[in-house]
């Protein structure tokens, strides 16, 4: 079969025959329809986050078709529509038994430390496998097991509740889903903070209050916006110590800011003012939990949360096409998702 692996950090990728992987009897075999290129899978070219071994295939956000399942899967069979968990977990250990995978001392992502999606085939445990319903297309079943995921765990992590008014930091990808997620559970108010003017209008344009951090500090518009209130939950999506720290001030009392951004940099809070006297929360988020996929796949089946054709940008599974979107993932300034759809 077709691979396009990485064989050498800091190097392009490279297209190999590789043979199609062989399954034991947990796992199944996947065609696989539709690939996403992830930000994350630049950092693993570039060198700036540790991938396993080499050489590998590249990609954790897959969907396709079972072509094969081993002797012990019994939920899929042949033909079946399929979306990928990226996260394979042992499901015993003390975190695996409490639904908590994430932090399973054997676990492995796919496109990390095995091969992953940038192929014609993958091979996955079967639990990693979640049916896909037909009325969600391939390219969004990849894409949506990542950073709709992210954002869908975020606001569990948030205890976000119907009515709540949220603040959403950063309107990439994760602040995409967020914003449609958010309405999926009947927010109240929602406030996107951005600098970028196309974000801030496709913001508005999906029927959240654009907070333009250019004009004036956002916490001040948000407070005004609120008549001093402030909001229930934020989210922090860029990783920046300045707008994580936005994210906490702009909380009324017993709301909670739910940090996923990723920074090495320090954060000042002052307890008694800004976290004590209200009662807030500051939450950490990482990843996503195989539990929470279902809901995530029903509001994609629901029409809640989508990915409109003009949102994604499909490439083939060749080498240079697939080099080049790696190459404009880091600075992506709109919601174009690049997905590789293997040609026949
Ligand atoms: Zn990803
Ligand atoms: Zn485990």
């Amino acid at each position: 079969m077709r691979a396009v692996r990485l064989v050498q950090i800091g190097k392009p990728l490279q297209s190999i025959e590789i043979p199609i992987p062989e399954i034991g009897p947990s796992d199944v075999l996947i065609r696989v329809a539709a690939a996403g290129i992830c930000h994350s899978d630049a950092h693993y070219r570039g060198g700036i986050s540790e991938i396993d071994h080499l050489p590998l295939t590249l990609g954790h956000e897959i969907a396709g078709r079972v072509e094969g399942v081993g002797r012990d899967v019994t939920r899929l069979s042949a033909g079946d529509r399929v979306c990928v968990h990226y996260l394979v977990h042992c499901g015993s250990c003390e975190f695996c038994v409490r639904g908590l995978e994430q932090f399973c001392r054997r676990g492995q992502m796919i496109g990390k430390h095995r091969d992953g999606g940038y192929a014609e085939f993958i091979k996955v445990p079967g639990a990693n496998a979640f049916p896909l319903p037909d009325e969600i297309s391939f390219e969004a079943g990849a894409i949506m097991m990542c950073s709709s995921a992210t954002a869908l765990h975020a606001l569990n992590k948030a205890r976000f509740k119907a009515g709540e008014s949220i603040a959403i930091f950063g309107f990439g990808g994760l602040g995409f889903s967020a914003l449609q997620l958010g309405r999926a559970f009947d927010c109240g108010d929602i406030y996107v903070v951005e600098i970028n003017p196309a974000k801030l209008a496709s913001a508005a344009s999906m029927g959240a209050l654009a907070i333009d951090a250019r004009s004036a500090d956002p916490v001040e518009q948000i407070k005004n916006a609120t008549a001093g209130k402030g909001v229930d939950v934020a989210l922090e999506l860029i990783g920046s110590a300045k707008t994580m720290r936005q994210a906490v001030l702009c909380l009324g009392a017993l709301g909670r800011a739910a940090l996923v951004g990723l920074t090495a940099e320090s954060m000042s809070i002052h307890p008694y003012t800004e976290l004590i006297n209200k009662e807030a929360e500051i939450i950490s988020v990482s990843d996503h939990l195989a539990t929470e996929l279902p809901a995530l796949i029903e509001f994609a089946r629901s029409g809640k949360l989508r990915f409109p054709p003009e949102t994604l940008r499909v490439v083939d599974l060749d080498s240079s096409q697939i080099n080049t979107a790696l190459d404009a993932v880091q600075d992506s300034i709109d919601h174009v998702r690049t997905v590789i759809v293997p040609s026949k």
